[in-house]
């Protein structure tokens, strides 16, 4: 196994020991990259030099010993809708495709402050629409368990750079399914945390009530490891919740004596993929057979959870993306123009692709006088009520497992034409962000060569009891996270 194939735990343990240094594994990932990325497409920028520096600066850490922060050495791919400075933040669109950020996030300065090093920044569908990787300016990416497949999205980048060796773990964001979609398409671990757990400060914005930033990576020990690093108050996000952060790596070595887990009938329904269902109930008998206790729940406003979401996701973008003006953010085009209208329609019509023109002008409708009450205090009503379904669920048993997908990954081009095909991929992770709650995807099996994710939506704040159930399907299934 190739250093870059490592997990990010399996690394730092080597790092320690001297086995390795930090050089060499981004040597490694930086041949991977080499090797692979004509093909996958995973990255926007790839940060060479930057990677290289920073390796040499923790080579010199290590090389003094003393206690080292928990990501030294570990090279991080990141999406490009966080700001790095001095560094391309794109977020795969025209409209931004010069944006340098005078700042970083908050989750890149906490990584760099952990010793994480940053090897890029990943595509991802244009402001994160989409569930696909196929709506970013700059190409599509490709799933690399099987290149004419999708890799998922709109952190189909991070996925498949972690699963194909480009980085060994990945920041994402997830607005409706955007990390563990293509966590479970491309046979990786990827958590949605509880909405106030990760600061977003540096984010750029798609749906701002939805938004939340977490990990994409090998294992579930690595996901808990990123989890420590990026998780916590920031008194910069007004959303970010002032509350402990547990040592996550701690709740790993529990078994599942007890867990009471709930299965929402709603989400076995027809349309979904029967080879999907077979599986995510194996997984299901399987962590019966290791302790749980599973029963049926009812969630049952599920069936309004796609409308209500891109209602409410597409009201907030068209506010949140009425910035790129061409004035204050966005290309501005060389033309002479009549007046600073005729430059905004313009700038906006260029520099935006089809799907967030289609979301905007959406966004718009539900939002205008005589139509918000109709869709958007209407959806905004729904979402209540699903939020109280979870809750509900939630005096009953300790965590929800469903599956991530109704589908296996399909292949590039299939859905393109028809946009309310693509909305529909997202029916199982939507409700996780219209209620707040954590929620993760691991891998439990393939169909033929192609991964199946299980979702795992707990309880807000408990991402403990998510890592818990993970591990020990992980561990005692003996599955790691990707089969290839
Ligand atoms: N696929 C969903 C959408 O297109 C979710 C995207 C996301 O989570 N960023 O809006």
């Amino acid at each position: 196994m190739e250093l870059c194939d490592k997990s990010a735990y399996d690394l730092s343990r080597l790092l320690r020991k001297r086995e390795v240094s930090a050089r060499e594994i981004v040597e490694s990932v930086l041949l991977r990259i080499d090797e692979k990325e004509p093909l996958i497409h995973a990255y926007i920028t790839v940060t060479r030099d930057t990677a290289l520096a920073q390796a040499d600066r923790a080579d010199q850490l290590l090389a003094q010993g003393g206690d080292i922060a928990p990501l030294t050495g570990i090279p991080i791919a990141i999406k490009d809708l966080l700001c790095t400075r001095g560094i391309k933040t794109t977020c795969a669109s025209k409209i931004l495709a010069n944006y340098v950020p005078p700042y970083n996030a908050t989750v890149v300065d906490r990584l760099f402050q952990q010793g994480a090093i940053l090897v890029g920044k990943t595509n991802m569908d244009e402001f994160a629409m989409g569930s696909s990787t196929e709506n970013s300016a700059f190409g599509v990416t490709r799933n690399p368990v099987d290149p004419q497949r999708v890799p998922g999205g709109s952190s189909g980048g991070s996925a498949a750079g972690v699963a194909a060796g480009e980085a060994i773990a990945a920041i994402g964001s997830d607005t409706g399914g955007s990390i563990r979609q293509p966590a479970s398409f491309c046979g990786i671990v990827g958590m949605k945390p509880t909405y106030g757990r990760v600061s977003r400060y540096g984010l750029i914005a798609y749906a701002s009530s939805l938004d939340q930033v977490g990990p994409l990576c090998r294992s579930v020990e690595d996901c808990a490891l990123l989890l420590n690093a990026i998780s916590g108050h920031d008194r910069r996000d007004s959303t970010s919740v002032d509350t402990p952060c547990p040592d996550f790596l701690g709740s790993l070595d529990q078994d599942l004596n007890g867990v009471r887990i709930g299965l929402p009938k709603e989400y076995f329904v027809k349309g979904m993929d029967p080879a999907v269902k077979e599986k995510v109930m194996e997984a299901v008998s399987f962590l019966e057979r290791n302790g749980a206790h599973v029963q049926e729940i009812s969630l049952p406003h599920t069936p309004y959870a796609v409308g209500t979401y891109y209602l409410i996701a597409t009201a907030e973008a068209s506010s949140n993306l009425a910035r790129y003006d061409a004035v204050k953010y966005g290309v501005r085009p060389p033309d002479e123009f009549e007046d600073i209208i005729a430059m905004y329609q313009q700038a906006r019509s260029e520099g935006f692709g089809r799907e967030v023109q289609r979301r905007i002008m959406l966004g718009t409708y539900v939002l205008s006088a005589g139509y918000y009450d109709a869709y958007y205090v209407k959806a905004q009503k729904a979402r209540t009520l699903i939020r109280e379904d979870f809750s509900k669920a939630f005096e009953e048993v300790d965590c929800l497992v469903t599956p991530v997908s109704p589908c296996l990954p399909f292949n590039l081009g299939e859905k393109v034409a028809e946009p309310l095909q693509m909305y529909l991929v997202d029916i199982y992770t939507v409700s996780a962000n219209l209620a707040g709650v954590p929620a993760m995807s691991i891998n439990c099996g393939t169909v033929g060569n192609l991964p199946v994710g299980l979702q795992i939506i707990g309880k807000p704040f408990d991402e403990e009891m998510l890592l818990r159930v993970a591990h020990a399907y992980q561990r005692l299934s003996g599955g790691n996270a990707h089969g290839f």
